[in-house]
């Protein structure tokens, strides 16, 4: 969990398009909000801008595969003989007030989402089936999904009847002159090799998601302007955080390579 308000400022987020005011508005009118978007486009720094913004408490959780209801509700532990119950994230931020953030919330068993149902429409109620109890969530509680949508099998697909009844926020890669914002900012990169990234970026986005599963995000290419700014050439630190971690594949590698050689400089 991340308590951002203990920050000065607001972590630096660029808004890309209105889902600054969508999510205010969520916020003010109580509805959960779901984010979609391809990995590393800023959802996660999106949603930290705007708990900080909002001055909430944020309990984020990273969702995989083993992720049960246990995990997000709370579970009794052994502690000196003892059975203790503890609660989970989505508890602690309903009992508290604060946002709830389920990152890649497909990718959790199904058990995990059936919670979120009473708590996502008009009720907002969080049953606690183990103790017991139902609490109704505060007036500053917001749930906030997030989710890839060009990422998961069609199985592991949110239910429509989940899916209803949130208010869902398109994100995407940023335009040209915001993606050169904030590779600049966020790497130290000056602007000229910052848009020679992002051009080469974006000639690895038209490529067909049979050759790659993923395209470069603006993630790796805050990663590689890193890596520059410790003295790798450009060519250098874009092959190492932006054309290895997509593939493992050696020819599709090699071709890469090529674009790399066209685009940056050695
Ligand atoms: P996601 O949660 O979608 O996988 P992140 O929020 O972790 O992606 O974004 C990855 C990185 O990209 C951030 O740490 C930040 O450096 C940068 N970033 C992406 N979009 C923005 C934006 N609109 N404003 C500021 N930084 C951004």
């Amino acid at each position: 969990m991340s308590d951002s308000p203990e920050q000065t400022s607001a972590p630096f987020y660029l808004p890309t398009s209105n889902e600054v005011e969508l999510f205010t508005a969520a916020y003010r009118q109580r509805l959960p909000v779901m984010l979609k978007g391809p990995t590393g486009c800023g959802k996660t720094r999106f949603v930290e801008h705007m708990a900080h913004r909002l001055g909430l408490p944020l309990f984020s959780v990273a969702c995989h595969e083993d992720i049960t209801a246990a995990d997000l509700v709370g579970r009794y532990l052994l502690t000196g003989g003892e059975t203790v119950w503890v609660d989970g994230p989505l508890t602690r931020a309903v009992r508290q007030g604060g946002m709830c953030y389920l990152d890649e919330i497909v990718e959790a068993r199904a058990d995990s989402t059936v919670v979120m149902h009473p708590l996502a429409d008009h009720r907002r109620e969080l049953n606690i089936e183990r103790l017991g109890e139902s609490l109704r969530a505060p007036d500053n509680f917001m749930l906030v999904v997030s989710y890839n949508p060009g990422y998961q099998s069609v199985l592991k697909d949110l239910k429509p009847s989940t899916r209803q009844r949130m208010v869902a926020i398109e994100m995407e890669y940023p335009a040209f002159e915001q993606e050169l914002s904030i590779v600049v900012k966020e790497s130290g990169v000056d602007e000229a090799s910052a848009a020679n990234l992002i051009k080469l970026a974006n000639a690895v986005r038209k490529l067909d998601s049979g050759t790659l599963p993923e395209a470069s995000s603006t993630r790796t290419l805050v990663a590689t302007g890193r890596l520059m700014r410790e003295g790798l050439s450009a060519r250098e630190a874009a092959k190492a955080a932006m054309i290895l971690p997509l593939t493992d594949d050696a020819d599709i590698q090699r071709g890469l390579a090529e674009v790399i050689h066209s685009y940056l400089p050695g």
